[in-house]
């Protein structure tokens, strides 16, 4: 860790140093004469007061500087290995003239002296350089595996993930010889030569022959990315919040007092009051996880949307003929009709919405709400998309990327 701030408190020094003096980087200088610059590594245990005091200041003129620094960095900020680059006003009794530290991927902060002395902190933007990267192959055992010995970055790779969910379920869908392509920006600080993924543009996966591909288009109202696949269509899915017409919500979500045991219990869905027989849609598209008889639920069914979101509908009168286990079910679908099946006070809907089998409240859960790209905007899509596309071809011939 040691190499990775050198260059950035070089690029500080660059700024300071007035007379062409060699900056001491790479080793720990002895308390410094007045004027000189050192550079002190932050070693384990160490606080921004030991370390000025080891930089040869007294305990007032320390406590002067951490509470000057105190609103920039933050006591966690401080790690070993870290190196902090300190001058010393040239005339007068010793003081602080200018601190550096590096705080973070791209930028620094530092801190210096006005012409009376009094401290001040800001932080310093360094320059960078984005370039794309991508990478393409078969997947093994695993995309994971196979993505990260391609050389996609961890963080790529999650994005991707989310990006896919709701297309793909990845703990079913996958199977070794599908293949992956993933685009993304490398960021690189110019100051410190240190680099970080920046934004993944493009996503894909041809799962059994079926291509699910994605492109990252930014909402200018919205100020975030999202992602679309080629004909402009959003890769989110959003889930029904209710899963039937007409009917009224009789309970919600959270404690109250159980109508049939008699005592206050954690109600985990929401309840709608609907005539015995009105048909009970799929909330989003997905696959039955189970459907049948299931204790005080009654007629039950479970559908899994992707990795993350399933929903469970309970109670019912009767499960429509399609829906079994591993059965593909469309947003909108009848899986069902309203019952009073299993422990209940009479006919009603019970529905759940699970994140990470879960249950959450089905009306205040974030469901990701998708939107389709349409007219102008789709036509600034789809120049992205070719661009996007040339990218990657231009990509596919520079050399660093690793591919397969
Ligand atoms: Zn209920």
């Amino acid at each position: 860790m040691t190499a990775f701030p050198r260059a950035a408190l070089a690029l500080a020094a660059a700024v300071w140093l007035t007379a062409g003096a060699t900056p001491i980087l790479g080793r720990e200088s002895p308390p410094a004469e007045r004027g000189e610059r050192l550079e002190i590594e932050v070693r384990r245990g160490d606080t921004l007061g030991s370390l000025l005091g080891r930089a040869g200041l007294d305990a007032t003129a320390a406590h002067e500087v951490v509470r000057a620094i105190r609103p920039w960095l933050r006591p966690t900020q401080l790690r070993p290995g870290q190196r902090l680059s300190i001058q010393w006003s040239p005339e007068g009794p010793p003081r602080l003239a200018r601190l550096a530290v590096l705080t973070g991927f791209g930028h620094h902060l530092e801190v210096s002296a006005d012409g009376n002395g009094s401290l001040a902190g800001r932080r310093v933007e360094h320059p960078v350089r984005i370039e794309t990267r991508w990478a393409a192959g078969l997947i093994g055992p695993s995309l994971y595996a196979s993505a990260r010995s391609a050389g996609v970055p961890p963080r790529i790779l999650s994005r991707m993930i989310r990006a896919l969910s709701f297309d793909v379920d990845f703990q079913r869908e996958i199977r070794r010889g599908d293949r992956f392509v993933v685009l993304w920006e490398e960021i690189t600080d110019l100051a410190t030569e240190q680099r970080r993924p920046g934004a993944l543009l493009e996503a894909g996966l041809t799962l059994s022959g079926r291509e699910h591909r994605l492109y990252r288009f930014s909402d200018e109202q919205n100020d975030r990315d999202e992602f679309f696949d080629a004909e402009g269509r959003s890769a989110r899915r959003t889930l029904m919040r209710t899963p039937i017409d007409g009917a009224r919500l009789s309970s919600t979500f959270g404690r109250r007092r159980h109508p049939v045991l008699g005592y206050s219990r954690m109600h985990r869905g929401l309840d709608f009051a609907a005539p015995p027989g009105t048909p009970v849609y799929a909330a989003g598209d997905g696959s039955v996880v189970r459907a049948g008889w299931n204790g005080s639920y009654g007629r039950y069914v479970r559908l899994r949307h992707n990795s993350v979101y399933e929903t469970a509908y309970a109670h019912l009168r009767a499960i429509a003929r399609s829906v079994r286990p591993g059965a593909r079910v469309r947003q909108g679908q009848v899986i069902g009709y309203v019952g009073a099946t299993g422990r209940v006070t009479g006919p009603h809907l019970h529905y759940e919405v699970l994140v990470d089998r879960r249950q959450v409240h089905p009306l205040r859960v974030d469901l990701p709400a998708g939107r389709n790209l349409s007219g102008a905007e789709l036509e600034s899509f789809q120049r992205h998309v070719r661009r996007i596309e040339t990218l990657r071809a231009a990509a596919a011939h520079s050399p660093g990327c690793r591919l397969r």
